[in-house]
């Protein structure tokens, strides 16, 4: 009796102390230091232009590498840089590294032509960053109308007034504006007209599901942003029927794993060499 009470104990202890909780508190505090360790990286995942079967740009997407615990996704530590206030500087350190790689490959490849960074709702409510953007790009010597940013359509519902004179601001200046993740959070086809924007990101969840449903959403939703002189993008592409779903739905770029995970920038170079003939082989499987 004891023995199997002691059996069951035993069974929800160990339930409960696996995986050990980390201490978002020190958690917090390594994330302030790891900018000055070095900790962070950015990679780059290729976004393709679907007619032409050509790299139209890349994605940069931050990543931790913790000095005990190892990588860390950005949906976890990304959340813990907005509660602290961190993601102010680490957002621009993103932007600035991103630029920076983008014209140095552009130096040595003439290409890509695009980089897309992704914006926090609380980047887009700090007034000054039209400006500090504008002294990155002139830092970096990258054109305006080679950076794109890409925002959720919930960093716009929570405060559509700011994020809209911001968007201009930032348009103003040449950049462009990508909506990410769109058909995921607040939809609505009121932003559609209000918000100033040049392409729709698709969640992947509309590719990737393969119901009937789905696809007629795709459909109806690529012929509204076409309709508004808009570039329709979708992600997280991972095999060749969702290639040739998007194919046939005419969406304009494309990204995922079907091309290439997000790679590191000393891999850039090699990577675009070897792209031509990478792509080519998609459309001829
Ligand atoms: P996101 O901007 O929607 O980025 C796309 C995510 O999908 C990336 O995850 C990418 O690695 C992943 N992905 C790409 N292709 C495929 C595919 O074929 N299949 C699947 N299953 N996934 C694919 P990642 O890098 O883990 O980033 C997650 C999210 O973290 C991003 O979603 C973005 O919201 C955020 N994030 C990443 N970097 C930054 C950053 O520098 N700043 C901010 N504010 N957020 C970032
Ligand atoms: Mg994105
Ligand atoms: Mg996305
Ligand atoms: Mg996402």
């Amino acid at each position: 009796q004891a023995k199997r009470a002691g059996g069951n104990t035993y069974c929800f202890y160990d339930k409960k102390y696996e995986p050990p909780r980390v201490d978002r508190y020190q958690l917090a505090n390594d994330l302030k230091k790891a900018v000055h360790r070095g900790e962070l990286e950015v990679h780059y995942q290729p976004i393709v232009e679907v007619e032409r079967n050509i790299i139209r740009g890349f994605e940069a997407l931050i990543r931790w590498k913790h000095h005990r615990m190892g990588w860390i996704s950005p949906t976890e530590f990304i959340p813990l840089a907005e509660e602290t206030g961190l993601i102010n500087q680490i957002g621009l350190w993103v932007i600035q590294k991103a630029c920076h790689d983008m014209k140095r490959l552009r130096r040595l490849h003439g290409s890509p032509k695009m980089i897309a960074v992704n914006l926090s709702p609380l980047q887009l409510e700090n007034k000054q960053l039209p400006k500090q953007i504008r002294d990155i790009l002139r830092a970096s010597g990258l054109a305006a109308n080679r950076l794109e940013l890409e925002i959720t359509e919930s960093a716009i519902a929570q405060n559509v007034e700011t994020a809209i004179e911001t968007l201009q601001e930032l348009v103003k200046m040449g950049v462009q504006i990508s909506i990410d993740d769109f058909g995921t959070g607040y939809s609505s086809l009121s932003y559609l007209k209000r918000l100033p924007f040049h392409n729709l990101k698709i969640d992947k969840s509309f590719i990737q599901s393969g119901k009937v449903e789905d696809e007629a959403i795709l459909k109806a939703v690529i012929m509204i942003a076409h309709q508004l002189q808009k570039k329709v993008v979708a992600e997280g592409v991972e095999t060749f029927d969702q290639f040739e779903l998007l194919n046939r739905l005419h969406f304009d770029y494309f990204q995922g794993y079907l091309v290439s995970k997000p790679i590191p920038v000393d891999l850039l170079p090699q990577y675009l060499n070897q792209q031509a003939t990478k792509i080519t082989e998609i459309k001829m499987l």
